[in-house]
């Protein structure tokens, strides 16, 4: 089966009398393992697919799957990650990877090494004990990233991750994330606006058009896989 598949999706938002289908009977099938890109203009309904696989929200109509199973909120097999880190600033960088791990019968000592192991995994075991804004932007995201990571989700949704980020911080967590990917065989959908990115990221790209909703192009990315 598939990681994440959605059958005949339509998502309709309405406000003040009038309607937008952000998503249009939108079928799509996912791959466990694959690394997708959803490319597209500002306003073309990437957010709201993210949004629904997510569960953060549920389609108006249609049918949304994760592991065969339907979507009914948030859960620990997904991990999401937001253009802004949304780092809890209360907390230790440690503490707010180890957030995502409370209430899931997991003891205290357990949770500290996952989380350690996770920042290690982003390169920021070094700071677990400093609080996010004595982070850079780039290692704030990192951040953001471990904690997404800390429950071992199979599908990672990420939504325009680097878009805030200067150009050097970015290429290099472009990279970072496709080893990331490489190494662990997570699934992964990424939502951008940028071509370049979604080339330079994805095994399968897909482009909505700036009519929201619609799909114009669903291709494997035959691009030579730079060190796939
Ligand atoms: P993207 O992520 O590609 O920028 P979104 O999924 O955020 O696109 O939005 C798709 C369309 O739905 C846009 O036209 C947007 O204005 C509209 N939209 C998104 N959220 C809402 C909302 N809460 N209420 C009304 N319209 C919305
Ligand atoms: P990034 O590339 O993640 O945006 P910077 O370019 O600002 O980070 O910093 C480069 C390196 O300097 C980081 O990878 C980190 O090792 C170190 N560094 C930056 N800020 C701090 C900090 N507040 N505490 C400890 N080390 C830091």
């Amino acid at each position: 089966g598939s990681a994440v598949a959605l059958r005949s999706v339509t998502h309709r938002y309405s406000s003040r009398g009038r309607h937008i289908d952000a998503l249009h009977t939108l079928d799509l099938s996912i791959s466990a393992g694959e690394f997708v890109v959803v490319v597209g203009p500002s306003g073309c309904g990437k957010s709201t697919l993210l949004g629904l696989i997510a569960g953060f929200h549920r389609p108006t109509t249609g049918t949304v799957q994760v592991d065969g199973a339907p979507v009914v909120g948030p859960g620990p097999d997904r991990g999401v990650v937001f253009q802004q880190p949304r780092l809890f600033p209360w907390l230790s960088v440690l503490g707010n990877v180890e957030f995502g791990l409370r209430g899931r019968g997991i003891s205290r000592a357990d949770r500290r090494a996952r989380a350690l192991a996770k920042l290690d995994q982003v390169g920021l075991a070094d700071v677990a004990g400093l609080r996010p804004y004595e982070l850079s932007g780039g290692m704030q995201q990192r951040a953001a990233i471990a904690r997404a990571l800390a429950p071992d989700p199979g599908v990672l949704l990420m939504d325009e991750p680097f878009a805030a980020l200067d150009a050097l911080t970015r290429d290099r967590m472009q990279e970072e994330l496709r080893a990331l990917w490489r190494d662990t065989g997570r699934t992964v959908l990424f939502v951008t606006h940028s071509i370049d990115e979604a080339v330079y990221l994805g095994t399968r790209i897909i482009v909505f058009s700036a009519r929201p909703g619609r799909v114009v192009l669903d291709e494997a990315s035959d691009i030579p896989a730079q060190g796939r």
